[in-house]
């Protein structure tokens, strides 16, 4: 397949960073990977959006009511545009959790260049991990011309991020247990060489995925399947992708790039899962110097950078739908006016790849 887009940074969960590092990993059978920088997010959990609207809606609370959500200290907030706010143990939010969520052991991003999250720092601070070289010299060149500020990360804080890091390798790899046990095949976690992957994928098209993957509550809604068709007959309806025409034999694309199929050990190592928070070179607090954000603002700045300083041409960033309050919408922007509307956790799943393919797609209905 091509990709017209060359440079972008992706901004996203765990889950997609590491559909990100799976296209990236196979240039060959994917095309050229348009995504040149990860900027990953810290992320226990993400709510499916109809459940959390229902839910708050059992409240007294729309959507179209709340100006920002947070998850700390145990609880589920909404902070409400008339100043109230909602309080709930995160317990009982927890009915709105996407079940994919439940085998997911990667709490910090471990395949990004960049990491941010609030756990380990001050209110108004991020927690910022460089993990490679291309990483550390972005957060080093953003403090330097003033994007962000930083500051030593406190013992304290780091205890506090690997003990929740670990804590969601633990759980989670407990709930995979559970359902390996019932026949529910938790894919993404069985290490193979990259010769044992091309194998094990030669023959597996949308089908399988359907039932490796999607019908078993394995979908973490990335949209990395309708990137890589290159029929384009994968739609994404329902929040659930779904096949609208026949697949080519020899075509296992989407297979290939999906984050919850096979990945290989050379992608993810079997090493990270005794690191609570996978390799890294340099962890700190930071914030942004002149820009406000769900935390420390420390995303939307390091964005501005990237798109100031043309580390990459464009960023891939999730903004709130227009029609459909909170309900994420990604965008794919060299503006970053929209990357600062964009700040703020939206915290439900949101296809990021799909809005790399269509654009892709516009641009060859122009050519
Ligand atoms: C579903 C979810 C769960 C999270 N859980 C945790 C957690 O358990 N612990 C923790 O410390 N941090 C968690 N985070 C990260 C945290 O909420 C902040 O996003 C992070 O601290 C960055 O803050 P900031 O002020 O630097 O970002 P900002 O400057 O506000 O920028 C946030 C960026 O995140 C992007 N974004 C927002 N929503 C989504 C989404 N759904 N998918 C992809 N990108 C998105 C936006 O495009 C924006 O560029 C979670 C984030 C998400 C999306
Ligand atoms: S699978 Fe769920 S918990 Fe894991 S990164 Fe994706 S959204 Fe977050
Ligand atoms: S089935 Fe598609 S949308 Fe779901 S996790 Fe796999 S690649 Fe992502």
């Amino acid at each position: 397949m091509t990709a017209n887009h060359k440079g972008v940074t992706l901004v996203g969960t765990p889950c997609q960073i590491i559909a990100a590092a799976k296209i990236e990993h196979y240039p060959e059978t994917l095309g050229e990977s348009p995504v040149d920088f990860k900027l990953g997010l810290f992320c226990m959990e993400n709510f499916s959006h109809s459940y959390l609207k229902e839910f708050l809606k059992q409240n007294e609370i729309e959507m179209g009511d709340v100006d920002q959500f947070r998850v700390e200290k145990g609880h589920f907030w909404a902070y409400l545009k008339n100043g109230d706010v909602f309080k709930t143990p995160l317990s009982k939010a927890k009915a709105c959790m996407r079940k994919n969520c439940q085998v997911c052991v990667d709490y910090t991003s471990e395949l990004a260049d960049l990491s941010v999250g609030s756990v380990g720092s001050a209110p108004g601070w991020s927690t910022l991990i460089a993990r490679t070289e291309k990483g550390l010299q972005a957060l080093q060149n953003a403090e330097n011309k003033g994007y962000i500020e930083t500051k030593p990360l406190e013992q304290s804080g780091l205890k506090l991020l690997e003990n929740l890091a670990n804590k969601k390798k633990k759980e989670n790899k407990g709930e995979i247990r559970k359902r390996e046990s019932v026949a529910r095949p938790v894919i993404y976690r069985r290490y193979m060489s990259d010769a044992e992957f091309e194998t094990e994928v030669a023959s597996c098209q949308f089908d399988d995925l359907k039932s490796d993957v999607i019908d078993i509550g394995g979908c973490v809604l990335c949209g990395a399947c309708y990137y890589a068709c290159p029929e384009n007959i994968i739609s994404i309806e329902d929040r659930k992708p779904q096949l609208r025409g026949n697949c080519p034999s020899e075509c296992n694309l989407c297979y290939v790039a999906c984050p919850r199929t096979y990945v290989s050990q050379e992608i993810l190592s079997r090493d990270l899962d005794q690191k609570a928070l996978g390799d890294y070179l340099k962890i700190v607090s930071a914030r942004a110097t002149n820009v406000e954000g769900q935390d420390g603002g420390v995303a939307t700045a390091l964005l501005n950078y990237i798109l100031d300083e043309n580390v990459t041409e464009e960023v891939v960033v999730v903004d709130k739908s227009e029609q459909n309050p909170w309900k994420p919408e990604a965008v794919l922007t060299s503006d970053t006016e929209e990357v600062k509307k964009a700040a703020g956790t939206k915290y439900s799943a949101c296809p990021v790849f799909k809005v790399l393919k269509d654009n892709d797609n516009k641009e060859k209905e122009v050519s």
